[in-house]
């Protein structure tokens, strides 16, 4: 038996196919059998070329998140844990997100008679970037929260603190002594304040957890969960966190 931690190595993956550093891994090798699996780690920014397998292709991906393409379709982003099904013939590219590595197991039927993938021209950036390169603005803003403090706090400090919880792992009831807001980084979360309603926390996602609040849930899911928390503080006064239940 062998056991791999975390990504396969892999050897780099051939420039006639790929744009940036890619690399491929082999996961089962079946000889004569008529299914081929390999895991393919694309770099930030990376992707294949267009191209399409006879008999069409799956992807399952098992870490990061990256985009994929039909030819004639929209860009759209993947995550760990998604599966794409590819059709016979179908022309498509994948790889990462402009901003972070993606791996995924290649699953491809091998017909008898001979044919094999077919490789294209490369993804242009423009494509990969779902546009026209000039039509992507340099900078976007959008607003995610706008909160009145309750009560009202004149700001003197703002902690900003990176925390990251383990796979499956709980915070535990527990109360700050000021306002505190957030904003996941990666991984995911179970979150919940003392009398509202549960919710699942993904990147992206930012909280507000008032004065005092009694939070009761930040548990971490299967893939763990990071994020930047802002703790607002008065000039001398510590970040400081009480269980109530311990
Ligand atoms: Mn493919």
């Amino acid at each position: 038996m062998q056991i791999s931690q975390g990504p396969l190595g892999g050897a780099a993956a051939p420039s006639e196919w790929f744009t940036g550093d890619a690399w491929i891994a082999p996961v089962v090798e079946t000889g004569r059998a008529r299914t081929e699996v390999d895991s393919v780690r694309f770099a930030p920014g990376s992707r294949t070329v267009w191209h399409r397998h006879p008999l069409g292709q799956v992807l399952v991906v098992t870490e990061g998140a990256g985009r994929v393409q039909r030819r004639g379709g929209p860009v759209e982003t993947i995550r760990a844990g998604d599966t794409v099904h590819v059709a016979p013939g179908e022309w498509h590219w994948h790889g990462a997100a402009p901003d972070r590595p993606m791996t995924h197991l290649a699953i491809e039927p091998v017909p008898d008679d001979g044919t094999s993938t077919e490789a294209g021209e490369p993804v242009a950036d423009s494509e990969y970037h779902g546009g026209r390169v000039e039509d992507v603005p340099p900078v976007t803003r959008s607003v995610l929260l706008d909160q009145m403090l309750s009560p009202p706090r004149g700001t003197h400090r703002v902690e900003v603190r990176r925390i990251t919880i383990a796979p499956r792992q709980a915070a535990g009831l527990h109360v700050h002594n000021g306002p505190v807001f957030g904003g996941i980084e990666t991984g995911s979360a179970v979150y919940q304040i003392e009398g509202e309603a549960a919710a699942v926390l993904r990147p992206g996602d930012v909280f507000y957890e008032p004065e005092g609040a009694r939070i009761a849930r930040f548990d971490a899911e299967a893939d763990g969960v990071t994020f930047l928390g802002y703790f607002l503080l008065d000039a001398g006064e510590a970040a400081e966190i009480e269980f109530p239940g311990r």
